[in-house]
């Protein structure tokens, strides 16, 4: 994929290195990885501080700070700045789409974590569940970790592929401001669960339409895609779990490796958004096959 360059966008929040990672402890609601625990602990036996004291200094200003406005601005090793690119032109291509109907695009903030995190409503993000949208603060949340464990577990990787699974959070976002993930959540309370659940996958089928959408247009300006790329991309549609969906019900992350769609459905109606370009091509909810 060619993407060096370009325009990176701002709308990032680098929560990595906030709370470290492995397990994370919410203190005055802050998020503190347990290795700052232990280094909180060793520093009272050095240092004959209290340990509130120290994960106080540790953790770092008031929660809203911590939440809202990150200490530092967003590293800018090679992965972040790809991170950021791929971001702006998501930005750049609904914004276009949204344009010619007549309608204003606002766009998401990614953040980007370590381990775990605090989200505005979604309860806690953990990197364990995958890249996942949080529709109630409009916040994409990505441990980059995942992408080497796709790469170590899948032997799915590439800088496509991971534009790819950037561009189905952002998918979860246009639906969120279209107002479709609201009907399919309201829906979702009076259906069976198993109703509930296709549902759930007529939504995540057509994030990955909407991924189609946003590599057709982005290559047409910006020329990004490569040989291999598309085989690379369609090889982890079918061989990753998707991200957790948000049940904002329930206040948490819940994994629901199940309601993603087959294989098959996941590579079709990516091709279909890819070979289209077309947001009317991705009405999964009408569709009489997926
Ligand atoms: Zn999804």
């Amino acid at each position: 994929m060619r993407w060096e360059g370009d325009r990176q966008s701002d709308n990032i929040e680098d929560r990595r290195g906030d709370g470290g990672g492995g397990g994370g402890f919410g203190i005055g609601g802050g998020t503190v990885g347990i290795g700052t625990i232990v280094v909180a602990l060793l520093g009272s036996w050095f240092f004959g501080v209290s340990p509130s004291t120290i994960l106080s200094l540790l953790s770092g200003g008031s929660p809203a700070q911590v939440q809202q406005a990150p200490a530092h601005p967003p590293a800018n090793d090679r992965e972040t700045q790809f991170v950021r690119t791929v971001l702006g032109y998501t930005e750049d291509t609904w914004s276009q789409i949204f344009r010619a109907n007549g309608a204003t695009y606002s766009p998401p903030r990614l953040v980007l974590y370590s381990g775990r995190t605090s989200t505005g409503g979604c309860g806690m993000g953990q990197s364990a569940v995958g890249p996942f949208y949080c529709p109630a603060d409009r916040k994409v949340y990505i441990d980059l970790t995942f992408f080497r464990m796709m790469q170590q577990r899948f032997h799915v990787g590439g800088e496509f592929t991971q534009a790819y699974v950037i561009a189905h959070e952002v998918g979860h976002h246009v639906q969120n401001l279209l107002g479709i993930s609201g009907k399919v959540d309201s829906a979702r309370q009076h259906l069976s669960e198993r109703e509930a659940n296709a549902a759930s996958v007529r939504l995540e089928l057509q994030a990955d339409c909407f991924a189609g959408v946003w590599a057709y247009h982005t290559n047409q300006a910006k020329q990004i895609i490569e040989q291999g790329d598309v085989e690379s991309a369609l090889n982890a549609a079918s061989a990753i779990g998707d991200d957790a969906l948000q049940r904002q019900s329930r206040g948490e992350v819940v994994p629901d490796s199940f309601t993603h769609g087959t294989s098959a459905q996941r590579v079709r109606w990516f091709t279909r958004g890819l070979q289209t370009g077309s947001v009317e091509q991705c009405n999964t909810f009408e569709a009489r096959q997926l």
